[in-house]
C-alpha cells in the first residue's frame, strides 16, 4: 500500500516536469494571470463559456488559469482525476463538508482532527442541524457502529497533528463504501509524497497547502483532490457560492514551493527522526509521537499506510508548561509559533493530555516541528537550553 521506491522517485520527476505548454511563448514558469475577468471576442465566444465558469476562464472565482495549472499537478501528485485550490485549508475543508453534507444529515469525524475543523462541525451541528459524532480514530469498529441511515461522510485526519494517531484507511474507505458514504481526508501532515489515499480507496484528499506544499511560511492556501464528479459537485455547490478562492500570485508561490516538495520532506524526515530520538532517550521524557520510532503503538499500520514521516512530532514530558515554555523561550534556532511546513524550527508548549496528568506521569506537552537547519546544531540548542530545568530553582517544579 506505501509508495514505492520507484514511485518516489517519479515524484521529483512530476514536481519538475511539465508537457509544453504553447500559450505562453515558451515560458517555463507559469505566468502569473493577475486579472479579476477574462474578456471575449465575440458573445458567441462568451456564452459558451458561461455555460461552465469552472472550466472556462470567465472570472477569476471560477477559474484563473495559474491556479488551474496548481491544481491539475496537484492532482496528478496525488493519483486524482481533479482538484480545486482554496484561499486557505480551511476554505478547502469547509467548502467539502458544505457540499457534502446538508441539515438532518450525519458526519462521523476523528476527534483528534484539526481544532478548527472540529469548531466548524460543532457550529454545524449546534446551529445548522447537521448530526455529528466525534470518534476515536483508532477505533475503527467504533466507525461501523456510528453508521446511522442518514450518515453521508467520514471525516478523516491521519496522522492527526497533535497526538499523529493514525486511521486503518483502507478498512474505513471499504466500511463506507458498503454503506455509500464519502470519506474524506486530510493529508496535510504526509502529502502525497508519503501518503497517498486515493490508493486506498478514499474519496477526497484536502491539505492545507500553507504548510509543506507552500514550503516557505509566505503565502496560505488549500486543495481537495478526487474524482471529476465529486470535485464538480463541490466546484458548484461551494467553491463558487463561498469563494475562498485561490489567489493567482499565491498559485504561483504555491507552485514554486511544490518543485523542491520531496527534497525538502527528505531532510525535515532525517532531521526530525534524529530530534525525536534524542529526545526519547530522555528519562523525563515521557513518550515521543512520532509514527517512525520503535515505542509507536501503530507501528504496523504506519509500516502499512506511511512511506515517510515529515519534520512534525510531539512529545509529553515531567517537567512543568512553565519551565518548558521557558525553555522554548530561551531556545536559539526555534521560533515561537503556529504552523509548520516552512523551511524554519518551531516549537510550542501546552498542557499535558488530561490522562497523563490525572495519572502523574506528566505535565507539559510539546510540539516541535524540524526546518532545515544543522539537525546537530539543532540538537546542541536543546541540549544547551535542557541543562537549564535541572537549575535547584526549578527543579521542584518537575514531577
Ligand atoms: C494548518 C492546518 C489546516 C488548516 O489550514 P489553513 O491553511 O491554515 O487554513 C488544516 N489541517 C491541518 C492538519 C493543519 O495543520
Amino acid at each position: 500500500m506505501t509508495t514505492s521506491e520507484r514511485d518516489k522517485n517519479h515524484f521529483y520527476t512530476q514536481v519538475s516536469h511539465d508537457s509544453v505548454d504553447s500559450r505562453h511563448q515558451g515560458a517555463i514558469t507559469m505566468p502569473v494571470y493577475q486579472s479579476s475577468l477574462f474578456a471575449f471576442e465575440t458573445h458567441q465566444k462568451f456564452d459558451e463559456a458561461m455555460k461552465d465558469v469552472l472550466a472556462a476562464s470567465v472570472y477569476s472565482r471560477g477559474n484563473n488559469p495559474t491556479v488551474m495549472y496548481l491544481e491539475e499537478k496537484i492532482a496528478r501528485l496525488e493519483g486524482g482525476e481533479s482538484a480545486r485550490c482554496f484561499a486557505s485549508g480551511m476554505g478547502a475543508i469547509s467548502a467539502v463538508i458544505f457540499a457534502l453534507v446538508g441539515s438532518g444529515e450525519h458526519i462521523v469525524c476523528v476527534d483528534q482532527a484539526y481544532g478548527p475543523t472540529r469548531e466548524l462541525l460543532a457550529d454545524l451541528s449546534a446551529r445548522f442541524g447537521v448530526e455529528v459524532t466525534f470518534l476515536d480514530g483508532k477505533d475503527t469498529e467504533g466507525f461501523a457502529a456510528a453508521i446511522r441511515p442518514n450518515t453521508k461522510l467520514f471525516y478523516l485526519e491521519s496522522p492527526t497533528s497533535g497526538l499523529f494517531e493514525m486511521q486503518d484507511l483502507p478498512a474505513l474507505a471499504s466500511l463506507a463504501k458498503a454503506h455509500g458514504i464519502i470519506t474524506a481526508i486530510d493529508n496535510s501532515w504526509a502529502t502525497p509524497y508519503f501518503q497517498k489515499p486515493l490508493s486506498m480507496g478514499i474519496d477526497l484528499v484536502m491539505h492545507s497547502l500553507t504548510k509543506y506544499f507552500s514550503g516557505h511560511s509566505d503565502s496560505l492556501g488549500g486543495v481537495v483532490v478526487g474524482s471529476r464528479e465529486l470535485i464538480g459537485l463541490i466546484g458548484h455547490r461551494s467553491y463558487l457560492n463561498l469563494g475562498a478562492a485561490m489567489a493567482p500570485q499565491t498559485a504561483s508561490l504555491i507552485t514554486r514551493g511544490l518543485r523542491t516538495l520531496p527534497l525538502r520532506l527528505e531532510r525535515h524526515q532525517s532531521s526530525a527522526f534524529k530530534i525525536a530520538s534524542h529526545l526519547a532517550a530522555k528519562p523525563d521524557v515521557v513518550r515521543v509521537n512520532h509514527p517512525g520510532l520503535a515505542g509507536y503503538p501503530q507501528k504496523e499500520l504506519a509500516a502499512r499506510q506511511l512511506s515517510g514521516y515529515g519534520g512534525l512530532f510531539s512529545f509529553v514530558t515531567r517537567h512543568s508548561v512553565e519551565n518548558m515554555k521557558q525553555w522554548a523561550t530561551d531556545l536559539d534556532y526555534f521560533r515561537i509559533g503556529v504552523s509548520w511546513g516552512g523551511y524554519e524550527s518551531l516549537v510550542t508548549v501546552g498542557a499535558a493530555p488530561a490522562k497523563d496528568i490525572e495519572d502523574g506521569s506528566a505535565l507539559a506537552s510539546v510540539r516541535m516541528y524540524i526546518g532545515i537547519e544543522d539537525p546537530d546544531e539543532l540538537i546542541a540548542d536543546i541540549e544547551r537550553n535542557w541543562a537549564k530545568l535541572y537549575e535547584p530553582s526549578l527543579r521542584s517544579q518537575s514531577l
